[in-house]
């Protein structure tokens, strides 16, 4: 792609999606990747696929009506952007979180598309979500407000069209009121979410899937400097699903994990944190980070997480939220020494971090190859609902690891190729652009 076409892509896209910042910063980093594939497959111009890429092939906003235990009526929106089919079923989580708008499910479902991808399982990219904020609610209210949001969105989705799963705010719990929720009005038991409880549908393993794929993932980044887990010091932020399996994962390999967070504040505990109370505390209770700290002497808590990337450490792995890693944080890691950082939040890295990555020489693992191992696992327990079974939880393991061992690779000479070794970001678009672009040119316009 010559950059002025780069530019005209990325013009357009602005004008027709003002006011979508995170969308915008996503589709930006996507095109600037696959520049030089461009150049080298002029029929991928000519087919217009990159304009049609940008453009979401369904996008659904509604009205989510629901009664608070004080009686009173409570609205929210409701969204669903169904981004790309060429590689199968719409594929990607729902969000509640009072952030949530229409850039911010368009910039995750954008990423969706690509990543989905790389797991070369038969998935294609949507997300969605609310502006609904779970925090502080009863479970009548989480369970009144996911029946009222599936009222609508059952008619949008099925097992071979859209298959929602979790994201921010989306847990077991809320996978279960939406499922019974869809199974009820439409009279059917089928896989038309992930995530589900073990006794009816879900996955062994998917709960633990994304954190440990980030992990296997990160594992490949080490092994290609020479080196691995045991003995060193990690930070993760997030103290969500994401978070806490990834934290489990490397502290069975031998990693010191030292410091998490979760939106009002992190913990640092030099001697290593103690999961079974973060899980007690996060999991079972829906509780807050702080509480960790009245109950081990080591740990110290400080409020507001923007400090976390202050701690010495020689991996950090980002699980909150898109953008919480600035290029001041960036330059702390860099000065700290920091060997490597993999993204388990969907974009936690603004543009200008991950530049500080690279230019200092940081193994850099961008979000839609190394947080791939969810919705990987996903497409796992899509494939066990149609054959009806249920595999081991090491058979799922196994299957996750040798998918995060592939998507390494194909990020890894995908850079190559193209004259970036060691880019992962390059990679992880080209590889997954690619894949995508193939399958819409074969398909047609
Ligand atoms: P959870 O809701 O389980 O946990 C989110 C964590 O991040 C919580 O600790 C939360 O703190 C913190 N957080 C959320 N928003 C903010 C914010 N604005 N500022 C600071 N901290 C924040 O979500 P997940 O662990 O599932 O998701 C975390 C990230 O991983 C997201 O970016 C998600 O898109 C991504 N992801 C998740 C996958 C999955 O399978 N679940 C798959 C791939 C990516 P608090 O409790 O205070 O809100």
């Amino acid at each position: 792609m010559s950059s002025s076409f780069a530019d005209t892509v990325l013009s357009s896209v602005s004008a027709r999606n003002p006011a979508e910042p995170e969308f915008l910063q996503a589709v930006r980093e996507v095109i600037e990747s696959i520049e030089p594939v461009i150049a080298k497959r002029p029929e991928i111009v000519k087919m217009k696929i990159v304009e049609r890429l940008v453009e979401p092939e369904r996008q659904l906003m509604f009205r989510v009506p629901w009664i608070n235990d004080a009686g009173d009526v409570q609205i929210n929106r409701g969204f669903r952007v169904q981004f790309n089919s060429a590689l199968g079923p719409y594929k990607g989580g729902l969000r509640l979180h009072p952030s949530v708008n229409l850039g911010i499910i368009k910039f995750l479902g954008f990423e969706q598309i690509f990543k989905n991808a790389l797991t070369t399982t038969p998935i294609g990219g949507g997300k969605g979500g609310s502006d609904f904020d779970p925090k502080g609610k009863s479970d009548r209210e989480i369970m009144c407000f996911c029946q009222s949001f599936m009222t609508e969105l059952y008619r949008h989705i099925g097992p071979d069209t859209d298959v929602p799963a979790g994201d921010i705010g989306v847990g077991g719990r809320e996978i279960g009121f939406l499922f019974g929720q869809y199974k009820k009005i439409t009279n059917t038991f089928t896989g038309v979410l992930t995530g589900k409880g073990l006794n009816y549908g879900g996955s062994l393993a998917r709960k633990e899937a994304t954190g440990y794929g980030l992990v296997y993932f990160t594992t490949r980044m080490l092994q290609e400097r020479g080196t691995g887990w045991e003995g060193k010091t990690v930070v993760v932020s997030g103290s969500g699903n994401v978070a806490i399996y990834a934290i489990e994962k490397a502290q069975e390999l031998g990693a010191r994990v030292v410091a998490l967070s979760d939106s009002n504040g992190y913990i640092y505990d030099p001697e290593g944190i103690k999961l079974n109370t973060v899980k007690r505390i996060k999991e079972v209770e829906r509780g807050r980070i702080k509480e960790y700290a009245a109950e081990h002497a080591s740990a110290r808590y400080t409020e507001g997480c923007g400090d976390i990337w202050g701690i010495p450490c020689d991996i950090a792995l980002p699980c909150a939220t898109q953008n919480e890693l600035e290029q001041k944080d960036a330059e702390l890691l860099r000065n700290h020494k920091c060997i490597a950082v993999a993204e388990g939040a969907n974009m936690p890295s603004t543009p200008e971090a991950v530049k500080v990555f690279h230019d200092a020489g940081i193994a850099f693992g961008p979000a839609k190859a190394a947080n791939a191992g969810g919705v990987a696992t996903s497409a796992l327990e899509m494939a066990q609902n149609s054959m009806r079974l249920s595999w081991p939880f090491e058979e799922v393991d196994q299957r996750l690891h040798q998918i995060m061992d592939n998507i390494y690779t194909q990020c890894f000479s995908a850079a190559e190729s193209y004259g970036l070794k060691g880019n992962l970001v390059a990679g992880a678009n080209i590889a997954g652009f690619l894949r995508v672009a193939d399958a819409m040119l074969a398909q047609g316009v």
